[in-house]
């Protein structure tokens, strides 16, 4: 079924199209040790909160000591949330690729009874494999190792390869790639995030860059008071005039922003996420707030975005003379995270082209993550260019009942993560 020599890479000597058809059959043969090593990865809870990525480790050791992939560090701030990093080092010098995965999941939630299957067992329906986790990434962990068995028992390579599986991540990564960057500890010249990369379907976008983020406060005073008299003497009634704000936002707010090529979703602002307001039954309000999530494109920056946000609200308190209102950004990653984007022409960009028509017979087309990833800390920080999601399953079925990533796609993704490797170390 398969061509001789169906890598069409630039380049690349009939020799590497040989050693590229033995990765893609050593993998078809340890199809069942993959899946099988994706199921206990989904059995073993990692969720965070609380965040304890322990057990999930020690379940990816020993299936790192099957596979006889030697000489894993594991780096920890804190003995429970320890990450881990493999080198497969080639016999000539050449570039540093970064493969990179989360080990943690969210918690399984308020929504136990929406879900179809035990969300803490891995159950294969249909050709797919449902558990908690199963996009949202464990079966990326899956075929990251597999690839670079792949690549240990069939090729060798002119540089390096270094998985980082890492924790955290679902809480901001402080424990996980924040640490690590922070100690000097990720060095590479281009990195790789297997984050699921569907939204519709599988396999749906190849993103360059994902989206930033920032969560911001809107802060209402009025006058409290006995509420018997509002109507009798000048009263503001704060809870209202935070209602009068989400709406002037909703419709008035625009961010000045130019139009991204590959970023169909634009902007997404999020009005209200939390919302509190008044003390009770017989007071009136003197106090409200709101929260707001907005995801921004590349090329807008945290000034920008708060000079918009001033402005606008200038402009409610020209309009109404009333409105006591101010402006709060959270602190930290949460106020702002960087949009990411790298150059198309990245050699991992097009390995990964190459391979995905190799291996899924299409390329998908580029597109921005509309979720912030750990690229904030390997591109931002780093300064690693990062191809932030190219993975297995969709984004639309992460954090929520009934996630499931397919069999086929997690076999893919070894195949296309061993070939886009290879390609760009040869
Ligand atoms: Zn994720």
């Amino acid at each position: 079924m398969n061509d001789p020599f169906p890598f069409n890479a630039p380049g690349l000597a009939i020799e590497g199209a040989v050693g590229l058809n033995a990765v893609q059959g050593w993998l078809d043969s340890q199809r069942a040790g993959l899946l099988d090593f994706c199921y206990r990865l989904i059995e073993t809870p990692s969720p965070n909160p609380p965040g304890d990525e322990r057990a999930v480790m020690a379940v990816i050791c020993e299936e790192l000591s099957r596979l006889k992939l030697t000489g894993h560090e594991i780096i920890a701030s804190d003995p429970c949330r320890p990450n881990l990093l493999l080198w497969l080092r080639g016999k000539q010098a050449g570039p540093l690729l970064l493969y990179n995965a989360h080990v943690d999941t969210k918690p399984v939630g308020d929504q136990r009874d929406r879900w179809e299957t035990d969300p803490l067992r891995a159950t294969v329906k249909e050709g797919r494999i449902y558990g908690l986790g199963a996009a949202d990434m464990k079966g990326a962990v899956a075929a990251f190792v597999y690839a670079l068995a792949a690549l240990k028992e069939n090729t060798t390579l002119q540089g390096t390869v270094c998985l980082a599986l890492t924790a955290d991540e679902e809480a901001g990564s402080r424990f996980g790639a924040g640490y690590l960057v922070s100690r000097g500890k990720i060095k590479a010249d281009m990195a790789l995030i297997g984050e699921p990369s569907g939204i519709e379907r599988e396999w749906e976008f190849l993103h360059l860059g994902h989206r930033g983020s920032s969560c911001f406060k809107v802060k209402v005073h009025g006058t409290q008071g006995h509420s018997s008299i509002s109507n009798l003497i000048p009263t503001v009634n704060a809870s209202l005039k935070m209602a009068e704000v989400m709406l002037a936002m909703r419709s008035d707010f625009h961010l000045r922003v130019t139009p991204h090529a590959f970023c169909q979703a634009g902007i997404t602002l999020n009005i209200g996420v939390h919302a509190r307001g008044g003390v009770f039954y017989g007071v009136t309000p003197g106090y409200a707030e709101f929260g707001c999530d907005i995801r921004v494109l590349p090329g807008v920056s945290r000034q920008g975005l708060e000079r918009d946000l001033h402005a606008f609200l200038e402009q409610l308190r020209q309009n109404d003379p009333s409105l006591d209102v101010r402006l709060e950004f959270e602190e930290g990653p949460l106020g702002w995270t960087e949009p990411t984007e790298v150059n198309p022409d990245l050699p991992i960009v097009r390995a990964l082209q190459s391979a995905s028509q190799v291996v899924l017979g299409h390329v998908p087309p580029f597109s921005l993550y509309p979720a912030t990833t750990d690229s904030a800390h390997f591109q931002t920080k780093a300064g690693i260019p990062t191809v932030p999601s190219f993975g297995p399953g969709m984004i639309s079925l992460a954090h929520g009942p009934n996630e499931w990533v397919g069999i086929e796609s997690t076999v893919q993704a070894a195949k296309i993560y061993a070939l886009a490797a290879y390609d760009v170390l040869n």
